[in-house]
């Protein structure tokens, strides 16, 4: 048989990095077998519901290449045998009808917790005669559909945890029907799961307590279980749970952020799961042809952003330009750079494997298009002012120097040997020539090679910038 798997989010808030790593290894584990990843919008909560987060959803799974192959569905739209399925387990006697208002099973839950105990439903309604329930719902007092949870083990071998063991008998008789007919998550989600062929639930381990009821559900209504697989929860570096107190935990925000599809998918099949040694940049054929649910860890995953920092520069750094075209001129877009009529390619090639983001790399791309966008940063200030006199002065002699290579032979070799022999017909170390220029041109004491910077940022503007920074206000004025 196919597996079937399902990716079910709840459309009541953007897609998070939890629910993207759910997505993902529902879409690996379904690439890996041959299987079905279907997508089912549990848009069920009407109120918090909004088709702003469903499309931020399905915006979210295609950026990160995660394809699904039937859906999406809508749970909103299955009432009818959600309904069927719950009155189907009524009229076997599996159920009851509940008459219990909210304020009375408040009023018991208050006395409850007064008393130092934890509230149950004490089953009051399961002991209506049938005459008392037929007498109060002809009378038109609303009622709600609870299901009576069997005195039984529910148990099951989690293909992440091993055997979990409930027991019927600690569980509360729960409501499947809402008394406007609406079913609740337990309720919808089984019936869905079996009228969709579900063979295999991948879901956080959050729902871990909803299973054993899931299980009693499946049993009573004489289907078969799916396997389950509880994927562990993410937890941010200070070892708690993941939430917005740690930054970023929308995929969208990351996208903004300038990291790769590929690297945030790459990174997140990671929380969780290892292709087994250390291997850290697994590629898309690999991390499918390697994906096991028994290769699923039991304990919490870690979510590291200077991690995913790390993974985005791997992941850039062997991009070729051209695949980086696209996202880095929609940055210089949005930071109003132009670049009509220039080669973007050698300067993505330049500055790619030093960046480590998108927003990152576009900022160096702009500086090597238009060099007097650059300010010092601390670094290059603090080399102005080291060498005082000298900055200026030994720019003007490489503005000199360059000044004689041609336009045609302004190459980075040619740049290369014509630093190299003013600095030895000078006396001057080759790192007194250099740094003035890359901290000229990029306002950093790191970049690409000299020779390199000076190829990309072209003649003229090179020359401009170098003389612009060797005027006096630059250097001398620290040299006292
Ligand atoms: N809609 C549920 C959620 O977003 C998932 C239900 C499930 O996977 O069983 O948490």
């Amino acid at each position: 048989m196919v597996p079937r798997v399902r990716f079910a989010p709840s459309p009541t808030g953007f897609l998070h990095v939890g629910g993207a790593r759910t997505a993902l290894f529902n879409w690996l584990y379904a690439r890996h077998t041959g299987g079905v990843l279907v997508l089912r919008i549990e848009d069920t909560d009407r109120e918090r519901s909004t088709e702003t987060h469903t499309q931020v959803i399905l915006d979210g799974l295609g950026w990160l290449g995660i394809s699904c192959d039937e859906g999406p569905f809508f749970q909103g739209a299955y009432g009818d045998r959600h309904r069927d399925d719950a009155e189907r387990l009524l009229k076997e006697g599996k159920a009851y009808r509940c008459f219990c208002t909210r304020e009375e099973l408040d009023s018991q839950r208050a006395r409850a917790e007064a008393g130092g105990q934890a509230f149950r439903y004490d089953g009051r309604c399961a002991r209506l005669t049938a005459d008392e329930v037929a007498g109060r719902t002809a009378a038109g007092e609303p009622s709600t559909i609870r299901f009576r949870v069997p005195d039984e083990e529910l148990a099951w071998d989690d293909a992440v945890h091993g055997r979990i063991t409930f027991q019927g008998r600690d569980l509360d008789d729960f409501v499947i029907l809402r008394s406007d007919d609406t079913a609740i998550y337990n309720m919808a989600v089984v019936s869905d799961d079996i009228a969709m062929d579900i063979t295999h639930v991948i879901r956080g381990d959050d729902h871990i307590s909803n299973t054993p009821k899931q299980i009693a559900l499946y049993r009573a209504l004489g289907r078969p279980l799916p396997v389950f697989a509880h994927v562990p929860m993410i937890l941010g570096t200070d070892g708690k749970k993941l939430s917005k107190r740690h930054g970023a935990t929308a995929v969208g925000d990351y996208q903004e952020q300038g990291i790769l599809p590929l690297a945030m998918r790459n990174f997140l099949a990671l929380l969780g799961w290892s292709p087994g040694g250390d291997r850290e940049i697994v590629p898309e054929d690999e991390m499918i042809r390697l994906f096991t649910l028994e290769g699923i860890q039991k304990k919490a995953a870690v979510f590291d952003p200077a991690k995913l920092e790390w993974m985005n520069g791997e992941y850039i750094s062997a991009l070729p330009a051209e695949e980086l075209l696209e996202p880095v001129r929609r940055r210089l877009g949005q930071l109003g750079v132009g670049h009509e009529g220039r080669d973007l390619r050698p300067i993505i090639d330049a500055v790619k494997s030093r960046s480590r983001t998108i927003l990152e790399m576009a900022e160096r791309v702009a500086v090597r298009l238009d060099p007097s966008r650059s300010t010092p940063d601390a670094k290059g200030e603090a080399l102005i002012k080291k060498m005082g006199a000298a900055f200026g002065a030994n720019l003007r002699l490489v503005v000199q120097a360059l000044g004689a290579l041609s336009p045609d032979g302004w190459q980075a070799e040619p740049i290369l040997g014509t630093l190299k022999a003013l600095a030895e017909a000078r006396g001057l170390k080759l790192g007194d020539v250099m740094q003035p220029v890359r901290v000229a041109l990029t306002g950093s004491t790191v970049s690409e090679p000299v020779n390199e910077l000076l190829a990309v940022v072209g003649r003229p503007r090179s020359l401009a910038r170098l003389e612009e920074m060797a005027a006096p206000s630059h250097g001398e004025s620290g040299a006292a």
